[in-house]
């Protein structure tokens, strides 16, 4: 998974900045970092990305409560964005911050050419046996879907749209220098030819509208931590007959109160006492399908594993599974009562085991006759 920024450090605010300075920030940043000014630059690329992502949490109210109380984390399940290229981000952000007219006529012409829909992201935590056999899940979210009223115009579908009268419609602006004729994108439509005279009255303007959406996921077995599934064409849905995005389903295996996982093994302490370390038990043992029965061996150490072949985690890819491995860990009794310790001071005295002599009571007296 990428690292993860402080959103403020990206954007260069401190954590009480107002929304104001934190929007200002954020136009900085995407002025000096916009893939039209550094072509080809991988970093400012990812600065440009970094921005945008840092101001999809800290531009909304809601989503910067949670990251300031909970940091990254706060953030899973909020649907939130994933921004896999610039081109994502004029999606997302394009109508609301009039990037047209912040980067000038880049010829872009965005809202009338087909495009794909943005990429999603959502965040999803299994547990172990989850993780282990596979499940299935259903997600909600919401989608970014073209405004149905204006086809994604943001225009009202009546009289909202007017030819341009900078360039007649055509988009295009020539001016004749010498012997040159330059053909420029008009700079009053962006080069789209129309602008918008009335916003559409369902959308504000904006373009889409958030639809709810459900989606059935089907987690192979053997996931872990990091794991990420791709779901083709469901994230946000494209315009003017572009492409949907796809849904990233990002997963995190919870930690589990018994196992810990180690790739596909998974690993238990189980506590023996003393005398089943020394004669051999039949133990129950927690396993991933409920609780089995293992013969300890007499003369068990502390520390020694058992392993259970097959037990473990199924995997990802190919056949079969991990093991299961039980390491046990023998317990020495902290109190006796009189007659465990007339015992065990028998069992030392045969075995020849110096011990130390019984502070007081009935013991001292029947080692000092
Ligand atoms: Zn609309
Ligand atoms: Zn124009």
């Amino acid at each position: 998974m990428a690292k993860e920024l402080d959103y403020y450090t990206i954007l260069g605010v401190n954590r009480s900045a107002a929304a104001d300075e934190i929007k200002k920030a954020y136009r900085q940043m995407a002025l000096k970092y916009h893939p039209d000014k550094n072509p080809g630059d991988k970093q400012a690329e990812e600065m440009f990305k970094e921005a945008a992502e840092a101001y999809e949490v800290l531009g909304d109210q809601e989503k910067r409560q949670l990251y300031d109380q909970y940091g990254h984390t706060g953030l899973k399940g909020t649907n939130f964005h994933h921004f896999t290229n610039a081109e994502d981000i004029f999606n997302a952000f394009g109508n609301f911050f009039g990037m047209g007219d912040l980067f000038g006529a880049g010829g872009r012409a965005r809202r009338n050419a087909p495009r794909r829909g943005a990429d999603l992201r959502y965040d999803i935590e299994l547990t172990l046996k989850e993780a282990a056999f596979g499940s299935e899940k259903s997600i909600e979210y919401t989608l970014s879907e073209p405004c149905s009223t204006c086809r994604g115009t943001g225009a009202h579908p009546d009289e909202g749209i007017m030819k341009c009268v900078a360039c007649a419609g055509t988009g295009q602006v020539t001016r004749t220098q010498g012997f040159f004729s330059i053909s420029t994108p008009c700079s009053r439509c962006h080069g789209e030819g129309t602008i918008i005279k009335q916003p559409c009255p369902n959308c504000k303007g904006v373009g889409h509208t958030q639809t709810k959406r459900e989606l059935k996921l089907k987690i192979p077995a053997g996931v872990d931590t990091d794991s990420r599934l791709r779901v083709s064409g469901a994230g946000d849905p494209g315009y003017k007959g572009g492409p949907s995005g796809d849904m990233y389903v990002f997963i995190t295996v919870a930690e589990d109160k018994i196992f810990t996982r180690q790739d596909d093994e998974i690993i238990c302490q189980m506590p023996i006492s003393i005398t089943q370390a020394c004669l051999g038990a039949e133990i129950t043992i927690p396993t991933l399908e409920g609780e089995k029965t293992i013969n300890l061996h007499p003369g068990t150490q502390s520390g020694e594993i058992y392993k259970l072949e097959g037990a473990g985690v199924q995997h990802l890819k190919g056949y079969g599974r991990g093991d299961q491995l039980i390491q046990f860990d023998v317990r020495i009794p902290t109190k006796l009562t009189p007659r465990q310790e007339e015992i065990l001071r028998e069992f030392a005295a045969i075995s020849g085991d110096e011990v130390a002599m019984p502070k007081k009571g009935l013991f001292k007296r029947l080692y000092n006759k």
